[in-house]
């Protein structure tokens, strides 16, 4: 392929000959052992990955609302190769922001243009593992650096990582972030796990046994808490509700389609896609900085839009939906990602209440 028009707004017309792309690839990412390596090539030559970073580190530097309507528009057409963008867009940022100049300089340039893949390990510090007594990664200081020794346990394409963007705590209960290379003596990427639904993202594990990392490496700390400073790859953010509402958006349209020889369908695609809209609103007021409603609210109501409008494509669908290949399948399994990722007790409770039926 010839290289493509760079996509330099949301409603760049270049942005319709990707969305068409990936939407027509996203059924082949169902197979065994796939990975959205030719989606990401893509992506990469419309220059998806500058709209993240600013300027200065050679990107397009989209304002957040403009971001927050790419990636609606990206995970409605394939929502595996969103997430795995959002996880090497978190590595980037985290990388791009940290203090270690240096280390930015020598990873960025060939991250922006796609030719190396950096990845997010953090979950192990925010809502992974945390009601265990011990750390699951911990380190410890060395001459030069630090020793890191153990796992983190969900690291999106780690398979095909050249960096994982990782977190340890130390002894004191400070905590480092860094940027490792998956090559260090010590490091291993074991055979990523097979998933309800986004299998083609590759998220496994990385261990790490005794790996020492230089202190080039380091990005942020020793410090309390190391997740809640700097940029990036936070959890329970706004990020995670627009890829819901991407995904809602997909199955709606469908419904809709139906709807032109199916009066039936009228109703209901009419009224959810009335929740959509208001919701996608609230969504682009709170990244305006306008304070519409909480950010948790928000992410709550994401789940429920895209767990209930992906069961509605598949009743509309009826046993046809239920084939393995059918879209409708798909979106339910995808769907369900959202009760389990980067996501805050609040939100998990929430969620729980209104399963229960105990939501007002
Ligand atoms: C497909 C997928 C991709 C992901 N990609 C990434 C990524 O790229 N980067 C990243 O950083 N994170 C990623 N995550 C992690 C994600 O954001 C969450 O951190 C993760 O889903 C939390 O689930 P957990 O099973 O590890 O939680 P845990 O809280 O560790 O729960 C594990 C088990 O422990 C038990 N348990 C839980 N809480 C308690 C308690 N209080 N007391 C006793 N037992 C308890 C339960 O039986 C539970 O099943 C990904 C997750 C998934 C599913």
């Amino acid at each position: 392929m010839a290289d493509a028009v760079k996509i330099t707004s949301p409603d760049d017309p270049a942005f319709d000959e990707l969305a068409a792309r990936l939407a027509e690839m996203a059924p082949e990412l169902e197979e065994e052992g796939a990975w959205p390596g030719e989606q990401l090539a893509l992506c990469g030559r419309y220059g998806v990955f500058e709209w993240f970073l600013a300027e200065e580190f050679g990107g397009q530097g989209w304002r957040q609302p403009d971001i927050f309507r790419g990636y609606l528009r990206l995970s409605a057409a394939c929502l595996t190769t969103t997430f795995v963008i959002t996880q090497r867009t978190g590595a980037c940022q985290r990388i791009a922001h940290s203090d270690n100049e240096a280390i930015g300089r020598e990873l960025l340039p060939d991250l922006l243009t796609g030719r190396t893949f950096a990845t997010v390990g953090v979950s192990h510090l925010t809502t992974s593992r945390r009601h265990l007594a011990k750390p699951v990664m911990r380190a410890e200081e060395s001459d030069d650096g630090f020793v890191l020794d153990g796992f983190s346990p969900w690291v999106t394409g780690a398979p095909h990582a050249q960096t994982v963007v990782t977190g340890a705590t130390l002894d004191d209960g400070r905590q480092i972030l860094v940027a490792l290379p998956t090559d260090l003596p010590g490091a291993s990427v074991p055979p990523p796990a097979r998933l309800v639904g986004l299998s083609a993202s590759q998220t496994g594990a990385v261990n790490c046994e005794r790996v020492h990392v230089p202190q080039t490496h380091l990005l942020a700390g020793p410090v309390a808490e190391v997740m809640k400073q700097g940029v990036g790859a936070g959890t329970g953010g706004l990020q995670t509700s627009t890829l819901a509402i991407g995904l809602a958006d997909a199955a709606i349209t469908y419904l809709e389609e139906e709807r032109e020889r199916r009066n039936d369908l009228a109703e209901p695609a009419g009224a959810l896609r009335s929740d959509w809209r208001r919701t996608r609103d609230d969504l682009l007021s709170l990244a305006e900085g306008q304070n519409v409603c909480s950010t948790e609210d928000l992410r709550v109501r994401a789940n429920s839009l895209a767990l209930r409008t992906a069961q509605a494509a598949l009743a509309a669908a009826k046993g046809t939906g239920y084939v393995v290949g059918h879209p409708a399948g798909r979106w339910c399994r995808e769907a369900l990602f959202f009760l389990v990722w980067s996501c805050p007790q609040p939100v998990m409770a929430a969620n729980l209440c209104e399963l229960a039926g105990l939501a007002e």
